[in-house]
């Protein structure tokens, strides 16, 4: 399978005023088309700065980030909102769906930005999304109308909108009761059976058992790597 994110000698230091707090000190991290990691480690210890490395959200003060067949580091701030919206699906702890806009709209919106898709098709891509999360009864629900998990299946919805090569997801369960943080994972699962990379930040440990990689973070360094069999 070919290399989809590729990480030489990274590093990222935060500087507020005179102060530089060094955040990841020379990961260099390879993987592959199809993987599912779970990214684990204590409480700041740069595994979110990691995660806003491969999104192109953030930028490496030194080495580099390949994504997707793009230089990330070499990519300019609107060149790279453009990669991002069309390369990369994101998912956060605390779903962060418009308020004011139904789940059907929430989730059409990242298709108006790209724009890959024809308008027509849009509608009926962000059905068939909702049904694959098994939303279809919520499509004219606002976020606030259902409950933390049919939001979170939403927001996996939204980012699977443009249909990235990659899904990208900190802390996604971290807000969710243990049955729907479950059905949640199993979600990530089959989208990667169905070829998808997923990435996922978790303080999960069953969770991250269960991904295909875990990659433990402590003090912005790789303290271990691990691949798990089927
Ligand atoms: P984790 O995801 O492991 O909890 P983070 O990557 O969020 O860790 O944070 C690592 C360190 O970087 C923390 O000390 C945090 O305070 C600092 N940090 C993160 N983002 C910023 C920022 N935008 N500006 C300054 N410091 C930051």
């Amino acid at each position: 399978m070919p290399t989809i994110i590729q990480l030489d000698n990274v590093h990222k230091a935060y500087t507020l005023g005179q102060i530089t707090t060094p955040v990841l000190h020379g990961i260099s991290l390879t993987i592959t088309t199809g993987e599912f990691v779970a990214i684990v480690g204590p409480s700041g210890n740069g595994k979110s700065t990691l995660l806003n490395l491969l999104t192109g959200i953030d930028r490496p003060c030194q080495g580099q980030v390949q994504v997707n067949g793009a230089a990330l580091h070499k990519l300019k701030e609107e060149q790279l909102s453009k990669w991002r919206g069309a390369n990369v699906g994101i998912v956060f702890q605390f779903f962060q769906l418009l308020p004011s806009l139904n789940l059907l709209q929430n989730i059409q919106l990242p298709m108006d930005f790209v724009g890959k898709l024809p308008k027509r098709e849009r509608l009926e891509r962000a059905r068939y999304l909702l049904n694959l999360v098994g939303l279809d009864a919520q499509a004219k629900q606002l976020p606030g109308q259902v409950s933390g998990g049919q939001q979170q299946r939403a927001a996996i919805a939204r980012a699977l909108a443009n249909d990235p090569a990659l899904i990208v997801a900190d802390e996604p369960t971290g807000n969710l009761d243990t049955a729907t943080a479950n059905a949640v994972f199993e979600l990530f699962s089959t989208l990667q059976q169905q070829g998808k990379t997923l990435v996922m930040v978790t303080h999960n440990e069953e969770l991250a058992q269960s991904a295909s990689r875990r990659i433990a973070i402590h003090a912005g360094r790789i303290h271990q790597d691990s691949l798990h069999s089927e």
